[in-house]
């Protein structure tokens, strides 16, 4: 079935917050194919996006970002650097955004895709100075953090 053209915003937004093309193809009873032509037409595609969203999570869990985040949490004094606040839970702000590190990084390796060198990637990316530098991340309270979003207008 055709998807109207009113609809294609709610879906981009929809899959851009996690939904899954098959459960969109669902609720508006089209085909996955469908879906990701609509997706398309925002610049997305569908298998990149997932795949970039799962290197992302994977790099934020290893240990060397849990050693970088402790490193610029000593640096700030575990103190907000936004608010001053001190002795609340603290995250670190990436001055440059993970996501446009990532993308950087993967445009520099273009040679190697993730679909068919995830891993590689990975371990490359122990090694990629822009992921690591202690001057990229920030010390925030949640409301500091919150602070800084509001103004780039950007998800944390
Ligand atoms: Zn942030």
């Amino acid at each position: 079935m055709m998807v109207p053209k009113s609809e294609y915003t709610a879906i981009r937004d929809r899959f851009l917050m996690g939904d899954a093309c098959k459960d969109l193809a669902k609720d508006y009873n089209t085909g996955l194919s469908s879906i990701s032509k609509i997706l398309k037409k925002f610049g997305i595609s569908p298998k990149r996006h997932r795949l970039i969203t799962l290197f992302r999570h994977k790099i934020r869990n290893c240990a060397k970002y849990k050693k970088w985040k402790c490193d610029c949490l000593e640096r700030d004094n575990s103190m907000c650097q936004v608010t001053g606040q001190t002795g609340c839970p603290l995250d670190i702000h990436h001055i440059k955004e993970l996501n446009d590190i990532i993308k950087t990084f993967l445009d520099e390796l273009d040679f190697l895709t993730l679909e068919d060198n995830f891993d590689q990637l990975f371990q490359l990316a122990q090694e990629y100075p822009d992921l690591w530098d202690l001057s990229n991340g920030m010390a925030v309270s949640e409301e500091g953090h919150k602070k800084i979003h509001e103004q780039q207008n950007k998800p944390t």
